[in-house]
Formats: C-alpha cells, structure tokens, sequence
C-alpha cells in the first residue's frame, strides 16, 4: 500500500482497537487513524457490570491494549471527538472539532448505546442524579460512587448486565430489586429452566427478583433532583436511592444511514464485513452480518464477534479477503457462577440438562432433528470447550447419551486417529 493512503477507524471500542493493530499487522503502510467519541483508549465492556463495577479491578486493567501498542503500530488515536458526517464521493469525515480527514478505506465500528427507557418525559428522569444507563466507563464511574451498603438499588432490566449488577451489588450490601417487564429474567437469550435457575440463585442470594413488573413511572423526591421511587403499571412503588436500566442496546447506524449506506437493524455488511460501498467496511455490534453456518443474518453484541469481525475487516481491506464465519458464543458471570453459551438456540426440538442444576454446575443442550443447535454450560468450561466442537461442525448427538453423565462427553464426538 502507498504511503499516503489512510486507513480510518470511527469508534474506538473493542472491535475498533483490534482492528487498528490488526491492519497494520495485515501489512498496510500507509497511516491507520482511529477517532473517539470516549475520552479512553479503546476498553473491555465486559467488566463494567463485573470486576470493575465491584472494584475489583483498575480502569487500566480496562484497557484493550496499553497506549505503547497503537504506538508501535503507528495507530493515531484521536479521542473525545465524535466523526460527524462522510461524505463518501469525496472519501472525507468530518469531525466533531471542526476539521476532516481523508480516507481511502473507512471502517465503522461504532458499536451502539444503552436502549433508554421508552416513558414519556423520560428526557427529564435522565438528567437525575440517581438515574443510571450502564455502557460506558464513565456511566459506571457514576454508578460506583453511589454504591454505597444499605442504599436501595432497583435495577430495571433482568437480562445479563441487569443480573451481573444485581450480583455484586447485593454482594456489596445493598438491597436490590429486579424488576423485568417479561415473565422471567434471561427470557430472550435462554431457556426456562436456566431462567427459573438463575431466579432462584438471585433470590436465596437475597435479591428481590420481580418478574411481569412493568415500570410505568417514576416519583421525584422533595429536591426534585434525584428518583425516590420508581412505580409499576400494577400500582406497585418500589423505593429507590439509585435505578440503574438495563434494557438492550441500540445499534449506532446514524453515520451509516446518512451515507446512505444499507442499513437494517445494524450496517449491513457482506461476509467480508463490507457494506454496500466498497472502501466502506463495519465491525462489531453495529453490524448485521451474514452467518454461513447458521444460514441466517444476525446481529450480535458479544465480544467474541466484535473481535472476529475486526480481524476479517482488516485482512479484507488491505486485499486479503477473508470470510467471517463463527459460531456466536458468549459468557456471563454472576457469583461463582460461570454461564458460557455457544449457539443460537431458536427452534429447537429437544433440551437436555447433564447434571443437577442444584450442584451449581450443569450443562444445557438445545437440539434440533438430532443436531446440538446451542448450549449453555453453567461452570463446566471443558463441556463448553466440546460443545463448541458439536455445534460448529453440526455432529449429530443423542439426547439420552448427553444426558447420561457416565458417558463422557468427548466419546460422543466422531473419533478421529
Ligand atoms: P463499542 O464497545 O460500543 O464501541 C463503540 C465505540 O464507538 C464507543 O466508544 C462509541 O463512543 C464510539 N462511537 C460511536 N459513534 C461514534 C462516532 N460517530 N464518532 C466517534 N466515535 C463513535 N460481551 C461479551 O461477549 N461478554 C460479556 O460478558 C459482556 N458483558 C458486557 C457487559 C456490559 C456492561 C456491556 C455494556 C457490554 C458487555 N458485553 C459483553 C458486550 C461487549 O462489550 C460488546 O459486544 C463490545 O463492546 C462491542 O464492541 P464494539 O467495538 O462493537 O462497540
């Protein structure tokens, strides 16, 4: 590649981080520039709701990659600065400070942001003290501040980030309340055994778990500053010091969209992580991509995928076309339990629990015609390891032989010599 083209990255989260060291890595030698929105280097979310909100861990624990490694790959990094417009027949992006850089390839990875509670006035709630989205470092920065032993959490929101700071919030010593809108927690992602699983662990760890609670409204205390109580369509009140929502992701497709690029629940893109114009690539939970071994499109937010994608993008770009194709998997910690869930479990005929769930380590398959489609292993990393294996390459598997734990798991996966 010559010298003055430019490689530029817009969003600097988990897949725009591996993506800069990775088209230098691919052999690209002109400049590779990744801009910001965030004030940070490019961070793992993951620990947001675990390690780092418990204070286990360091903000610089947070870090992708230390700043020394964008060095030496020669990745300009402009943070606190939000790309604002592409103009795509001229190849340039304005940015948020005034000024506009040229491209010859762009990659969005501009991930997405917290799904805000659909009530009216909610503009209002938002600007309140004790009212809390959880996606970034500096939301969680604010969280922990407020965590304070004794104080009343009401988390609105039982899917993976709700529970995860439900865990180390009672852990903590505060007293939490879930309140999901659906008739159990975990409902889109697991099934109801896991669901009822993971309601129980909640409630004997003394977390107040409320399903079919549908917030319909929140009361103000006498300052007019902060939430006091947050309040159900049932006419239950739930009193509050701090609420923190959990309730999905909106993809950021705003850039994308008034490119005129394809977008349909996330910037569509080619097994290649290309969109509809050829120099413009996407990565990460922006994306709605092709899955050749599901035979379906999807949009996922998962590590995992964010990282796969970023190293497809950048192969493909400096003209190494590679073909994104994995199967999605994705983990959760909660207490000393380890979740770890690979495929997509839609349409299955079959489920199989191996183990007790009362021992707090199991393993759940979903089948379809006699084919593992997905697994959600609960601390049996090894089973998950092989899971991977069945689901990948589509081995057909009897329910009564995964059930049988005398039966070793990895007999059942075609011998090879
Ligand atoms: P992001 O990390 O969202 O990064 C996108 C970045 O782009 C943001 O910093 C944003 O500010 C910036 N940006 C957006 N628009 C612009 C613009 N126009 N100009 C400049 N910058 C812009 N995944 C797992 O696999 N396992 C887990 O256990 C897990 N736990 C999670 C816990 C929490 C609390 C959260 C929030 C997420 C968790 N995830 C987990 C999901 C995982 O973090 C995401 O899949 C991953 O961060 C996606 O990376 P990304 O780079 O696509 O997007």
């Amino acid at each position: 590649e010559d010298a003055e083209n430019t490689a530029l990255i817009i969003g600097a989260g988990h897949a725009a981080g591996e993506c800069a060291t990775a088209i230098r890595e691919q052999g690209w030698a002109g400049r590779i520039v990744m801009v910001g929105e965030e004030p940070h280097l490019p961070y793992q979310r993951p620990p947001l709701s675990k390690a780092f909100l418990s204070g286990e861990s360091t903000v610089e624990q947070l870090y992708l990659k230390p700043q020394a490694t964008y060095d030496k790959a020669r990745v300009e990094f402009i943070p606190n600065t939000r790309a604002q417009c592409i103009d795509r027949a001229a190849k340039r992006v304005t940015l948020s400070n005034g000024s506009e850089i040229g491209y010859t390839k762009l990659v969005l990875a501009t991930g997405g942001r917290a799904r805000r509670l659909a009530l009216p006035d909610i503009e209002a709630i938002e600007k309140l003290q004790n009212f809390h989205y959880l996606r970034t470092l500096d939301h969680v920065s604010r969280i922990r501040s407020q965590f304070h032993a004794g104080s009343r959490l009401v988390i609105i929101g039982g899917g993976y980030i709700g529970l995860e700071v439900a865990a180390v919030a009672v852990k903590r010593g505060l007293q939490v309340t879930v309140l999901e809108a659906l008739p159990r927690v975990l409902a889109r992602v697991t099934a109801p055994e896991l669901s009822a699983f993971y309601e129980k662990v909640h409630r004997e760890a003394g977390v107040d778990i409320r399903t079919n609670a549908i917030v319909s409204g929140f009361e103000l205390d006498a300052s007019g500053d902060a939430v006091a109580a947050v309040r159900c369509a049932d006419g239950t009140r739930v009193a509050a010091d701090l609420v923190i929502v959990g309730v999905g992701l909106e993809p950021a497709t705003e850039l994308a969209q008034q490119a005129g690029l394809a977008v349909d629940n996330g910037i569509v893109v080619d097994e290649h992580t290309r969109t509809s114009d050829p120099d413009i690539f996407a990565v990460g939970d922006c994306t709605n991509h092709p899955n050749p071994s599901l035979g379906r499109r999807l949009r996922l937010e998962s590590v995992p995928n964010a990282l796969e994608q970023a190293r497809t993008a950048a192969a493909s770009l400096c003209g190494k076309e590679r073909v994104y194709n994995t199967v999605p998997w994705f983990w959760s910690d909660q207490y000393d339990l380890k979740l770890k869930m690979v495929g997509l479990s839609q349409g299955y005929d079959e489920f199989v629990l191996r183990g007790s769930p009362e021992t707090r380590s199991f393993s759940a398959f979903y089948l379809k015609d006699g084919v593992m489609l997905a697994a959600d292993t609960v601390s049996r990393a090894p089973e998950f390891m092989l899971a991977k294996r069945f689901v990948a390459e589509k081995i057909p598997v009897r329910a009564a032989d995964l059930a049988d734990e005398s039966i070793p798991l990895k007999s059942l996966l075609p011998q090879s010599n």
